[in-house]
């Protein structure tokens, strides 16, 4: 059965000319915190450093928005090298020198474990798609193998798994609320923001902000301000970049008051008259910043050595160019908290260490195979300025489209003298067959147990033809109606797998193996 049947791009867009509006400030003058948060960085570097002499060992980020595949990715990769999977490109284990992986207590013990066995259970037992990433989480890995000179080693793999909507607030160290306020109710305004905004930009109209401090108006203010965030991120819309990042991924401080503001409308060099509404936002704002973005990137975020960033680019292609432009602003964003040019505030406060960053575009066995590369081509054409930027603070930059969990199969179906490449899956229950399980939406409710095949379209051959000026707009959900759309990916479940009494297989995968020898091939030689 063949269900989708859109035929590609044919109305590429101008995505090129969007410039990006989220940027740190190169000159900031240091503080009396700002020093003091370095001198304690550089202590405890200096701590980590002579350990790791004795028990090498690479902390390794995990991050990404909501739903870009950080749980599946971290389950998978445990679970490939604990079972030794077929990873033919991660030299360590194809060339037979890895004796043994074995999960071990985490270092930090403040942070939450990372729920390896549930999730495991949900992806192998249940065949259902573990829970996702919520808030920071830690797992160790120790990895025995033998060197190329035949000597027997360790090495530590720490991974701490965080939503990459918290690394999107570190731009917001170097702006203050007016600054904040005002690029947020200037971003607001365009593409399909503009219609998801209006109840919150409604009741920005009737507030004050130089009159008194108002409780019930900045809660107010807040809720409608999270509510349209959550809108801005539903896959229909599937934008990327919208901070402050606990608004959409609370953590532990879901319900606080930490989180009770909003943006106001108020001159951008403005100062508030004391006990005014616009002070107290202002207020909470610094306080968001010293409590919650400054301590996650200094405990964090400057301590890892490795970060792979994952990216759900299918969603944003679902949704449409306005959702892939975005998310090409998301990058700019996220390659600023890695640039670490010496002038900047930021790297002097944080000094991110991470010294290979890979970026992955996940759920490339939504894809055919002759379209995994042009995914990573649209992927790399995306972060190239971003790439240029990190090269020069001296981290290896790479690109990859992969899938950590394989859930398809692929066939060529034969439609009207034509073969088109298909992929074959289940797709869980409740999915629909109007390009996604949206109520309302025309077509086939799936039960959970039946194989289909979907043309799910076909990614252009040449990235310029999304990027190029001029180019025409593809059609996605956030403004065509679900037949409509020139793409479509549907929620397959897990694979089954083949097991031998208690032994399990390694889960099947496209290139996961490829990202590892990236991330941690150089240290098992
Ligand atoms: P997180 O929010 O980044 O932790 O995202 P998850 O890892 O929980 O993934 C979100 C959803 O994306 C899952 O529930 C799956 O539906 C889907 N997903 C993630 N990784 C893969 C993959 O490798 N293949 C497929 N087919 N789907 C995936």
């Amino acid at each position: 059965m063949i269900f989708a049947e859109s035929i590609g791009i044919e109305r590429p867009t101008d995505l090129a000319s969007r410039r990006p509006t989220l940027h740190i400030p190169t000159a900031v003058a240091l503080t009396l915190s700002d020093l003091i948060e370095q001198a304690r960085l550089a202590a405890r570097s200096a701590v980590e450093y002579g350990g790791s002499l004795i028990n090498p060992t690479v902390r390794l980020g995990i991050t990404g928005l909501s739903r870009a595949g950080k749980t599946v990715f971290i389950t998978a990769l445990v679970h490939g090298l604990v079972r030794n999977g077929r990873f033919p490109v991660f030299e360590a284990l194809s060339e037979g020198r890895i004796a043994r992986a074995r999960l071990a207590p985490q270092p930090d013990d403040a942070v939450p474990r990372f729920d390896y066995e549930s999730h495991v259970r949900a992806l192998v037992a249940d065949r259902v798609w573990p829970e996702s990433t919520r808030q920071i989480s830690e797992l160790r890995l120790v990895i025995a193998y033998q060197s190329r000179s035949g000597a027997m080693r360790e090495l530590v793999l720490d991974m701490v798994d965080y939503p990459g909507e918290w690394l999107l607030d570190l731009p917001l160290l170097g702006k203050t609320f007016e600054v904040w306020s005002a690029e947020t109710l200037e971003m607001s305004g365009r593409g399909p923001r503009a219609r998801l905004a209006r109840q919150w930009l409604a009741h920005l109209a009737t507030l004050d902000a130089a009159g008194p401090a108002d409780e019930s108006a900045a809660i107010d203010a807040a809720r409608l301000f999270t509510e349209y965030l959550a809108a801005c991120r539903n896959e229909r819309y599937a934008m990327s970049l919208l901070p402050p990042g606990r608004f959409l991924m609370p953590g532990d401080l879901a319900g606080s008051p930490a989180l009770t503001f909003a943006p106001l409308d108020v001159a951008g060099d403005g100062t508030p008259p004391s006990g005014s509404l616009w002070a107290m936002m202002r207020r909470r704002y610094e306080a968001y910043k010293d409590v919650v973005v400054r301590p996650f990137f200094r405990d964090h975020f400057a301590r890892l050595d490795r970060q792979i960033v994952l990216i759900d680019a299918l969603a944003a292609f679902n949704a449409g160019p306005e959702a892939v432009s975005d998310l090409q602003d998301a990058f700019r964003s996220l390659l600023d908290c890695f640039e670490v040019g010496r002038r900047t505030f930021l790297s002097a406060l944080l000094r991110p260490r991470a010294d290979r960053i890979l970026f992955a575009a996940t759920k490339a066995d939504h894809l055919h195979h002759t379209n995994h590369d042009r995914l990573e081509a649209i992927l790399r054409r995306m972060v190239e300025r971003a790439i240029t930027r990190a090269d020069v603070a001296g981290a290896a930059v790479d690109v990859i489209a992969l899938s950590a969990v394989r859930a398809t199969r692929e066939a060529g179906v034969r439609r009207g003298g034509a073969t088109l490449p298909c992929i074959l899956g289940v797709p869980a229950a409740g999915e629909h067959s109007g390009s996604g399980n949206r109520t309302g939406s025309s077509g086939k409710m799936f039960d959970g147990k039946t194989e289909v095949a979907v043309f799910p379209g076909e990614l252009p051959d040449d990235p310029d033809t999304l990027f190029a000026p001029g180019a025409v707009p593809f059609r996605g959900l956030t403004a065509a109606s679900d037949e409509e759309t020139d793409f479509r990916f549907v929620r397959f479940r897990p694979p089954p797998l083949e097991t031998t009494g208690d032994d399990v297989p390694a889960l099947p995968h496209i290139r996961l193996d490829r990202a590892l020898q990236f991330l941690i091939g150089d240290r098992l030689i």
